[in-house]
């Protein structure tokens, strides 16, 4: 059942998600990233919103040739090219990979090659920037306005059709989630694991490729995109392309880890994440960049050095509560977690089949301090990234505003989830461990 607030949010995301993505972008190209003066020309009738929209940038051809091979080239990477980083890169795991159990009993296979495909682009990137020289490394700035029509075409193709294929040819019929409420439906997704043909898994493409491979070539463009008006590449902008770097590079190093996340476990495919992985990821997950284009930041070295240090530390507590996690689920409990065995709360649940299962909690390591302790170091690398903008506008402060209010619904979504999965053994959890995200406050 579709609870009314549900609802409420959901009419309001299809609504409005895309007309803020427009105004986030249309406000740097027009007002210099200001989120304020198109209000204000708007109210006071200094301009109508025919204007805004005459000076809007229109689909070009080149921009649809463009994204058309972009997504073409990460479609053959995907599809085609078996990963081999896992043969010579020690620890890495790669290649062929199980997913997790689905309601039905399914365990869906995936060929886990994000980190080849990540690198064969970047040495691409690379070689044309400074050896083949046949597009400007300034190609995404400068057609990223008739970029935004492509990836919204792409954006809404995908999820209708995946909306349609639920109804008419499901990779898994039981694993179809109908709620009878056609908007939910659209949005929250149908079919759990969409797959084409045995390997061309929709979840995990369209969560791992075109957009977050993207995520650093797009701020190598606006890094490029600096050096081209002002001569110089600010220590900001360095900073934007090494933070965000490292979280992409961590998503690829660990893209078998994260076939148990939240995203790839629990999320049927729908709009949110068909449209979400298009549209609202590689163009609001790179506003620091954007902006740093139009306002060239320089800090000085010692907030820099302050920025660095909280980015890396929220860094290495997203990083390692994680990595708590899947040793202690790997190892069924038998490991060490900061050198002694794991605490944890045993705890059954029933699956749809009727059938009982048994589960571990880890109340030890980060996951003793606070329940999603993952997330607190994720928000800390977010903060990071915005704060390397300083503090003349808020644009740039999208990010942390957003990343708090998604993890912080997810934590309730999640724990939702867990409390009707696991009943009372979920409260003896939260007694044992009674903070979400940080320890004593919240
Ligand atoms: P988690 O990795 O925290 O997974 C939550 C699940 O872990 C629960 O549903 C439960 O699953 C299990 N679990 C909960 N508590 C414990 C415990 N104490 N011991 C063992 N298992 C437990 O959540 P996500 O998948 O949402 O996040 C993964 C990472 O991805 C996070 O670091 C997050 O910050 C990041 N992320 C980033 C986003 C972005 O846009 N940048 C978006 C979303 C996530 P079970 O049913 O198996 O018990």
């Amino acid at each position: 059942e579709v609870d009314w607030f549900s609802l409420a949010s959901i009419l309001f995301l299809l609504m409005f998600a895309p007309l803020i993505v427009y105004y986030f972008i249309m406000s740097c190209d027009q007002y210099q990233c200001s989120l304020i003066d198109p209000l204000i020309d708007l109210l006071t009738g200094n301009k109508h919103l025919s204007d805004i929209w005459n000076k809007t940038p229109t689909l070009t051809y080149r921009a649809a040739s463009i994204y058309t091979l972009w997504v073409a080239f990460q479609m053959l990477l995907y599809l085609f090219i078996p990963d081999f980083c896992h043969k010579f890169l020690p620890g890495y795991v790669g290649g062929v990979q199980e997913g997790a159990v689905t309601p039905a009993g399914v365990v869906n296979k995936y060929e886990i090659n994000g980190l080849q495909a990540w690198i064969i682009t970047h040495v691409l990137w690379f070689a044309n920037a400074y050896y083949f020289h046949w597009f400007s490394p300034t190609i995404i700035f400068d057609n990223w306005i008739p970029l935004l029509w492509c990836a919204n075409v792409l954006g809404y193709a995908v999820s209708t059709f995946a909306m349609i294929k639920s109804y008419f040819f499901p990779t898994n019929a039981e694993d179809c989630k109908f709620t009878g409420n056609f908007f939910y439906d659209y949005m929250m997704g149908i079919e759990f694991n969409p797959r084409i043909g045995k390997w061309f898994d929709f979840k995990l493409f369209f969560n791992g490729r075109p957009g977050i491979v993207a995520w650093t070539l797009i701020n190598l463009s606006y890094a490029a995109k600096q050096q081209e008006l002002y001569g110089q590449v600010t220590n900001s902008m360095i900073l934007v392309n090494v933070l965000q770097g490292i979280y992409v590079l961590d998503f690829f190093w660990n893209e078998a880890w994260y076939l148990k996340t939240i995203d790839i476990c629990h999320d049927h495919f729908g709009w949110y994440l068909g449209w979400g992985d298009c549209v609202w990821l590689p163009y609001l997950y790179t506003l620091q960049g954007l902006y740093l284009v139009y306002h060239p930041v320089q800090l000085y070295t010692a907030n820099a050095i302050g920025i660095l240090m909280l980015g890396l530390i929220g860094y290495y507590i997203f990083r390692m509560t994680n990595h708590q996690k899947d040793l202690f689920r790997r190892t069924n409990g038998n490991c060490k977690i900061w050198g002694k065995k794991p605490e944890y709360i045993e705890c059954s649940y029933m699956s749809v089949d009727g059938s009982k299962y048994y589960s571990k909690l880890m109340t030890s390591g980060f996951w003793g301090w606070a329940r999603h302790f993952n997330y607190t170091g994720d928000l800390m690398g977010s903060l990071a990234y915005c704060l390397t903008c300083g503090f003349e506008h808020i644009l740039p402060y999208f990010y942390i505003v957003y990343m708090t209010i998604l993890l912080t619904h997810r934590c309730i979504r999640d724990e939702h989830r867990c409390f009707s999965k696991y009943g009372k053994d979920w409260k003896r959890y939260t007694a044992a461990v009674p903070y979400r995200l940080i320890p004593g406050i919240f």
